[in-house]
């Protein structure tokens, strides 16, 4: 099978239609209308074999996987995903991994109605680079910058989940079997947090997506908005699997420093608290308070049950991630 042979049977014709593509994939670019009053929100993430997945991942998670943790970064901004192009590098072309891992990125792309409309083919060590666009109407953006003293700080979901999936992989934690399955199905198949990033439109004042853990991402938010975030760590949302597994100290570096879970960290002004629990609940987003912005210049202090917590993430050094 040749590269455009390739092109053509898994990514021209697949997919999604959006009527605001005007030309996909098949010339030198595609054309796209960007609805009026709206801003293009634009993301590149890499994934590298070896370094960003292991070997033994399935292509269908792989595929998947590339499209979620570019969707996330647009889902942090709040903005609406509409495009997508994809630049694959393989060594070889083996039919059915390429079936499997297009499958994988279609469904994904087409659950979140998004248009793969380009990219490139070439021969190399196995890598895969996506950009994503979407479109957030002008002004409204989510950024890291805008957390200020009072507000309260958020996240969504369960985190530590995709550690624990790479952890026991790796250490053999004990797990049982239904709590196995359901750690690895949340690190082989990230759910990009999309419908919550615009639920916070106009009422979070910034947000980020969790790639490289609570403390590391939530320290991005505090230094470009120049405050200190005070955490309660017994409040940080578990999982069954996680609290059926670990003992509350073994957690900790799972739920403060691991990454990978694709959760949002967010900040509310008080004022917006109110409408925005409303709001979490009527869209059905999870989301649970976990501390509140202070004065400062970009420090975390955690507190466990109202106490001042020491916690250095490397004291833990063997947890220490080697997904980058
Ligand atoms: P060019 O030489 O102009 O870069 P290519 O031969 O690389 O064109 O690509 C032909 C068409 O196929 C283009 O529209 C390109 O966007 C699309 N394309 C190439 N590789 C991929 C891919 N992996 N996924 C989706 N579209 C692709
Ligand atoms: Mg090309």
């Amino acid at each position: 099978m040749k590269e455009f042979e390739l092109i053509n049977r898994y990514f021209k014709g697949r997919g999604i239609t959006r009527r605001d593509v005007n030309l996909g994939i098949g010339d030198d670019c595609a054309l796209v209308t960007v609805p009026q009053n709206c801003q293009l929100a634009v993301t590149t993430d890499t994934l590298v074999a070896g370094v960003h997945f292991f070997d033994d991942i399935s292509p269908r998670a792989l595929g998947h996987r590339a499209l979620a943790v570019n969707l996330s970064d647009l889902a942090a901004m709040g903005a609406e995903p509409t495009w997508v192009s994809v630049a694959l590098t393989l060594p070889s072309i083996d039919p059915q991994w390429i079936e499997e891992f297009t499958d994988g990125m279609h469904e994904i792309a087409e659950y979140f109605n998004v248009q793969i409309i380009g990219g490139d083919t070439t021969q190399g060590p196995l890598t895969i680079t996506i950009c994503a666009k979407g479109t957030v109407p002008e002004g409204t953006a989510l950024r890291r910058s805008g957390a200020k003293v009072g507000d309260w700080i958020y996240v969504t979901g369960p985190l530590g989940d995709a550690g624990l999936a790479i952890e026991s992989r790796k250490q053999g934690i004990s797990i049982e079997p239904e709590h196995l399955k359901y750690v690895n199905k949340r690190f082989d198949f990230p759910t990009p947090r999309v419908a919550a990033g615009q639920v916070l439109r106009g009422l979070a004042s910034s947000a980020i997506d969790v790639s490289d853990g609570l403390i590391a991402d939530l320290s991005h938010i505090l230094d470009m908005s120049q405050v200190n975030a005070v955490v309660n760590i017994e409040s940080i949302p578990t999982s069954d699997a996680m609290k059926a597994s670990l003992d509350f100290n073994q957690q900790l570096p799972f739920i403060l420093s691991y990454g990978d879970d694709y959760e949002l960290i967010f900040t509310v002004p008080d004022s917006n608290k109110s409408m925005l629990d409303i709001k979490l609940r009527q869209y059905g987003v999870d989301a649970t308070c976990i501390g509140q912005i202070k004065s400062g210049d970009g420090q975390i202090e955690l507190l466990h049950n109202g106490e001042k917590f020491d916690f250095e993430p490397q004291g833990f050094e063997h947890f220490a991630k080697e997904l980058v």
